[in-house]
This record gives structure tokens, C-alpha cells and sequence, in this order.
């Protein structure tokens, strides 16, 4: 049973799970949602287009580790400084 309803902006395009109904405005979206929820249920095609997108995805996520950690270390050594500094 579906219980998730979706606001779609109207006008926008749409992709549409043709497993579940769930809408996407990126192919590349649909593609990575077909292959994480339903992959027992796609083919050779829809397989390669999910291990595209997923790969296209590796390289900006490592960025994006990269920045977390670098925020999270300034922020401790801040909070250290500043605790050292003012008490
Ligand atoms: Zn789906």
C-alpha cells in the first residue's frame, strides 16, 4: 500500500517509478531510485543507467566527506582555542 503522497510542481517534467509511482525531476534521480529500492526488479539497461549515475555520484560525495571532516576539525580545534583562550 502506498501511503506517500508528492507535491509535483505542475509544468516541471516528471519521471515516474514505474515500480512504486514515486516522481523524480531527474532521469538520473529515477535511475539511482530504481536501483537502491527496486533492484531485484530491473533489467541489464536500468542497471547500467543506476551503476552511471551512481559512479557519477562517488566523485562529489568524497568532496563533500572531505569538506565535513575539514569543517568539523576547524570547528574543534575553535571551540578548543576558545575554550583554552577564555577560561
Ligand atoms: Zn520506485
Amino acid at each position: 500500500m502506498i501511503t506517500d503522497t508528492y507535491d509535483v510542481p505542475p509544468g516541471e517534467p516528471v519521471y515516474e517509478c514505474p515500480y512504486c509511482g514515486r516522481p523524480f525531476p531527474e532521469e538520473r534521480l529515477l535511475a539511482l531510485h530504481r536501483g537502491i529500492d527496486h533492484p531485484d526488479r530491473i533489467d541489464a539497461e536500468e542497471q547500467a543507467a543506476f551503476e552511471s549515475a551512481y559512479e557519477a555520484e562517488a566523485d562529489p560525495l568524497q568532496r563533500y566527506r572531505i569538506a565535513a571532516v575539514g569543517v568539523l576539525v576547524v570547528l574543534y580545534f575553535g571551540l578548543l582555542m576558545a575554550f583554552a583562550l577564555l577560561s
